[in-house]
């Protein structure tokens, strides 16, 4: 069987401070990004839809999670008290995976350039 894997992509903008750094290192003062995420959803194509996923639902299920931490100082944020992208991408995990059983990668990207990918082991 096919197995393809889908995306959907998101930005939102968000400040961040990272406590744990030592105190010359730039990202511990307060500053901000606009962050882009992936959602990977893999499956295999439904014969009647002719999608894996529906790309509104994904949409659905991450928007209370955007609602939460666009323009939004991340630290104050249960659970991102420590925001690195890691620590972002791990968090949204925990809470997508709830709504969609499928979800099969997620990209969090602070920068052009700099960005992290989780996935099932
Ligand atoms: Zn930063």
């Amino acid at each position: 069987m096919r197995i393809v894997e889908v995306y959907k992509e998101f930005t939102f903008d968000s400040a961040h401070y990272l406590p744990n750094v030592p105190d010359d290192h730039k990202c511990k003062n307060l500053h901000g990004h606009t962050y882009r995420v992936r959602v990977y959803v893999k499956g295999s194509i439904d014969e009647d839809l002719g999608w894996v996923v529906d790309f509104s639902d994904v949409k659905k299920a991450f928007e209370p999670f955007e609602k939460q931490l666009d323009h939004k100082l991340l630290n104050d944020i249960e659970g991102l008290e420590n925001p690195t992208a890691e620590m972002i991408a791990v968090w949204l995990w925990d809470k997508l995976i709830i709504k969609l059983p499928n979800l099969s990668k997620i990209e969090v990207a602070e920068t052009p350039t700099s960005g992290v990918i989780i996935t099932k082991d």
